[in-house]
Parts: structure tokens; C-alpha cells; sequence
């Protein structure tokens, strides 16, 4: 029997995104679970305190469909299907805890940067994962 079934890979959309993805596509070969593909995007207000008196809407819009294109293109070359690939909108904790309920995910799989000091080993995202998720997380260490 094996121990995941259902496993979430959360990526941001950086240059770092593959070295996470890989690691969760082996885990997730390994123990023969399926594996969704997630990234948040950001509501565009939060990054202006809502203070800017513009229609960003547009602007909203575009990021995601600039997500969903970066999805497909990994989703195509690790093998995983549109159903399994997921853009939702929100602050990345809150959108992956969520999902993780709504996905009955049983192991979440992000990066972590191994910051010191006042973010601890784990880089800000990954520790706001790993609390309030209720399912294992796995922390892939950033090289
Ligand atoms: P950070 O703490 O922002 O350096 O990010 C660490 C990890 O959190 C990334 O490698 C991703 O696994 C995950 N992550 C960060 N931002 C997002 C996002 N917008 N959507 C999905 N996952 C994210």
C-alpha cells in the first residue's frame, strides 16, 4: 500500500519552479499518486495596498492567463493534465490549505529556501504551508 495518494506541487513561477517539480514528480512516480500542479496568483490590489484608484482587473486577468500558460507548458512535459493543473487567485497559504481540503491532497509539496534567522529553516510560504495544513508537507531545499 502506499503512502500518498494525492499529492499538490505548489510553484511559484520563478526560475526555482523545476527543481520543485521534479522532486514532486519522482515522489509522486514513486508511490503511483496523482499529482496536481497549483500556483496562486496574487490579487494585483495587495501589491498597492489598494490604494490605487485603477480598473486593474485587466491587468488581473492577464496574470492568470500568463500562470495558465505556464502551467500547461509544465504540465506538458511532466504529463499532467489540464484537470490536474489549478490557477486560483488569493495569498498562496490560505489558496493551498484550501485546496488541500477541497483536493483531499494527502501530502503537499513545496520549496524552501532554508532561510536563517527570524524565517527559520523554512522559507515564508513553505512555513505558512506547513502551518494550518493538516496533511504532511514536503519541503524541497532550493540549490
Ligand atoms: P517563498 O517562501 O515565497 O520563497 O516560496 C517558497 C515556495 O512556496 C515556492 O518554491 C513554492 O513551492 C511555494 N510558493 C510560493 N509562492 C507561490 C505561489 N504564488 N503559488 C504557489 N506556490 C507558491
Amino acid at each position: 500500500m502506499s503512502a500518498y495518494k494525492k499529492m499538490l506541487v505548489a510553484i511559484d513561477l520563478t526560475e526555482e519552479a523545476p527543481q520543485v517539480l521534479e522532486k514532486a514528480k519522482i515522489m509522486s512516480e514513486a508511490h503511483g499518486a496523482n499529482l496536481v500542479l497549483v500556483h496562486v496568483v496574487e490579487p494585483v490590489g495587495y501589491a498597492y495596498g489598494g490604494d490605487i484608484p485603477m480598473d486593474l482587473t485587466e491587468l488581473q486577468e492577464q496574470l492568470g492567463k500568463a500562470a495558465r500558460e505556464q502551467l500547461a507548458a509544465y504540465g506538458e512535459r511532466l504529463g499532467i493534465d489540464k484537470a490536474h493543473q489549478i490557477v486560483t487567485v488569493g495569498r498562496p497559504e490560505s489558496e493551498i490549505h484550501r485546496l488541500v481540503k477541497e483536493q483531499a491532497v494527502d501530502l503537499v509539496v513545496v520549496g524552501s529556501h532554508g532561510r536563517k534567522g527570524f524565517q527559520l529553516l523554512l522559507g515564508s510560504t513553505a512555513n505558512g504551508v506547513l502551518h494550518g495544513t493538516e496533511c504532511d508537507v514536503l519541503a524541497i531545499r532550493i540549490r
